[in-house]
């Protein structure tokens, strides 16, 4: 799964991504979008806990309803370690375990699904597949919209630095926040769970050294996500006397979560040893 690289940055990154060319119509979103998240499924492990999953639409539907979305939006978890949520075309949103297992409230739980489902509303994927197409004609661009590992970013840098290209990427991403963080104010969920959000991600990329070095040598999107996000809560600050933070569901439902967690965990572990036992 990779963003489509080698593009050459001819188009100027739009100042403001709405406002960028669309070649897609939503019938053909909703087609394209099928087939890539078939073709995704494929490849990875989702998630059989109907319960956990059950409940993490629940939440992103209250979402969406609250959205300008204009695609349904359905949220799947992929049995993975790696703290990431993406965006297919069509309103398929991917939830990576370790990234729901990372989360420690209903609200921040909601950050995640609010930011990938402001993806869904501004048409992201389609608008990136748009410009990729225009400047690769003939390929099928299969999207991933990360952001929060800075997968797509760390791609698009290694792939040569192409800054056009990754200010379209970041403008996308500043937009996927600030669309959350109204979505979620609109839903009545406390915005500034994003900020503890941010903080606990950074804080577990650190504990990974090449990997962060890499990422904020090139990019330090995350400082400048967090300042943008804070700029905004400043903004919608007071809009509720009250919001929720927190739900004992929620809780009952972090416990599935760290249990997905330890036994995909168990296993990985596992694997290298089964196999040194053949030999
Ligand atoms: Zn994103």
């Amino acid at each position: 799964m990779r963003a489509a690289l080698g593009m050459v940055c001819l188009l100027l990154a739009p100042a403001l991504p709405a406002r960028s060319v669309n070649f897609y119509s939503i019938e053909h979103e909703l087609a394209l979008g099928k087939q890539l998240s078939a073709e995704l499924e494929r490849q990875v492990k989702l998630s059989d806990d109907a319960i956990l999953s059950e409940y993490v639409n629940r939440v992103a539907q209250k979402i969406t309803r609250q959205s300008d979305a204009t695609l349904p939006v359905t949220v799947r978890i992929i049995e993975s370690g790696d703290l990431n949520a993406f965006t297919l075309p069509g309103g398929h949103i991917y939830l990576n375990s370790g990234l729901l297992r990372l989360t420690e409230s209903e609200s921040e739980l909601a950050f995640v699904l609010a930011h990938e489902i402001g993806h869904v509303a501004a048409r992201h994927a389609t608008r990136e597949a748009t410009r990729n197409e225009l400047l690769q004609a003939g390929s099928i661009p299969l999207m991933v919209l990360g952001g929060w590992s800075g997968m797509a970013l760390r791609e698009f840098a290694s792939a040569g630095g192409r800054t056009g290209a990754m200010k379209g990427v970041r403008d996308f991403e500043a937009q996927a926040d600030r669309l959350g963080l109204d979505y979620m104010d609109r839903s009545g969920y406390d915005p500034s769970a994003a900020i503890d959000m941010f903080e606990r991600i950074e804080g577990r990329e650190r504990k990974i050294p090449g990997r962060v070095k890499r990422l904020w040598s090139d990019h330090p999107i995350t400082a400048s996500r967090i300042d943008a996000a804070q700029k905004h809560l400043n903004e919608i600050a007071g809009h509720r006397p009250e919001y929720v933070v927190n739900t004992s569901e929620y809780e009952e439902m972090r416990l599935r979560a760290i249990a997905l967690e330890e036994r995909r965990t168990a296993q990985v572990n596992q694997a290298p040893h089964l196999g040194a036992e053949k030999h």
